[in-house]
């Protein structure tokens, strides 16, 4: 069958012919590819900065983000059957005994570092032809978001970082409820860094959860992200136009910032506007570039007299994919034109040297597979 992988060892990034898997053990379910999203860290694969074979293979199938239907499913699998549409998770537990969080199921705590990543850390991903795999990580979606399923593993990063800040925000003796659509009365004003497809769906995620949103992108306006935005009532500032500093005095009290550019030096820019009680949470994975300077006084002594959390978030359990099928439902029927145009164009595999090389427009390019 047909695959997208890369090969470190030759530097090389192409369609290959990759063996079809089976189904194996009883729990298996075999699934038919029918589209896999483009992402910046499949760049970051592509570029050779990230990204590890399974072990013995020199090449690794990339993917991660993806939509597959269920065609066969082993004797004892329960939850899914031949017809429906899924999502599958990414990463996969370690095998230590003692890593009590890939024993609960949630690998994305995993503490041993020795999880795998399917299409990025020691296993075949998702842009190939058919996929087996456990129906543990299997996430059920209805047929009717067949169009913008391929959305739901991105949307996940923002949904396990706004279930993480529903928890400190419990510090506050009169609660900050995260009821989606709803207003939120203390924890209400946000900013995003960043409109690439991360940015965006968190931008979504939380005008729905009901926050004043604020994104401060690179691009200048007008522009496509700029315009969806918009569309959703959220505000956009191009950093071409104005400087962090005078947008951070513009929005008063910041309550939470969601980080979504990997631009370390913009972020630990914007720590320091950083209102009282508030929340920074961290998404991006930079590349190492040459050290900055940061005002590590005035950082310190803000986090500690405002209450500030600061913290990093990376992968998603299955109450996060839940949560993101949920949400891209809603999205759906709120804002069904800026759910579109984020994810409009479907490429077919032998594009993939353009969207995985950076050369193609669209905010989220989709690799047709079936
Ligand atoms: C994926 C995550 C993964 C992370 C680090 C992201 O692009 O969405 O599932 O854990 O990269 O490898």
């Amino acid at each position: 069958m047909k695959a997208i992988a890369v090969t470190p060892g030759k530097r090389q990034i192409g369609i290959i012919d990759h063996p079809e898997p089976r189904i194996e053990s009883p729990a298996d379910v075999k699934l038919r590819m029918i589209e896999a999203g483009v992402c910046g860290t499949d760049k970051e694969i592509c570029r050779f900065d990230y990204g590890t074979p399974p072990a013995g293979s020199p090449y690794l199938v990339i993917g991660h983000e993806s939509l597959g239907q269920v065609v066969e499913t082993g004797p004892k699998v329960t939850r899914v059957a031949a017809g429906d549409l899924v999502v599958p998770m990414v990463r996969r537990p370690c095998p230590h005994d003692y890593c009590i969080a890939c024993r609960s199921d949630r690998q994305d705590f995993c503490f041993t570092g020795d999880f795998t990543e399917r299409g990025i850390k020691g296993q075949h991903g998702f842009m190939t032809q058919w996929v087996v795999d456990d129906e543990k990580y299997m996430n059920l979606v209805p047929k009717d978001l067949r169009e913008v399923a391929v959305l739901v593993e991105p949307l996940t990063i923002a949904e396990k970082a706004l279930s993480q800040v529903w928890q400190v925000q419990q510090r506050l003796p009169w609660g900050c409820p995260g009821t989606p659509g709803q207003a939120q009365s203390q924890l209400h004003r946000a900013v995003v860094l960043g409109a690439g497809p991360v940015g965006l769906l968190g931008a979504l995620a939380l005008v729905n959860f009901g926050f004043e949103t604020h994104v401060y992108a690179l691009e200048k306006t007008p522009n496509p992200r700029a315009t969806l935005l918009e569309s959703i009532g959220a505000e956009y500032f191009s950093a071409a136009a104005e400087s962090l500093e005078t947008v951070a005095r513009r929005i008063g009290n910041i309550d939470l910032v969601y980080e979504a550019t990997g631009a370390s030096r913009l972020s630990f820019e914007m720590i320091k506007y950083l209102g009282t009680n508030a929340i920074f949470v961290f998404t991006g994975v930079p590349g190492r570039k040459a050290p900055v300077e940061v005002d590590t006084d005035l950082v310190m002594r803000d986090l500690v007299l405002k209450n500030q959390v600061v913290f990093g978030t990376v992968n998603a359990g299955r109450d996060s994919f839940e949560a993101a099928i949920r949400d891209i439902g809603v999205f759906n029927k709120r804002w069904p034109n800026a759910l579109k145009s984020l994810s409009s164009e479907r490429f077919p595999m032998e594009a993939h040297a353009d969207l995985l090389g950076g050369r193609s427009s669209g905010i989220k390019n989709v690799i047709k597979l079936d």
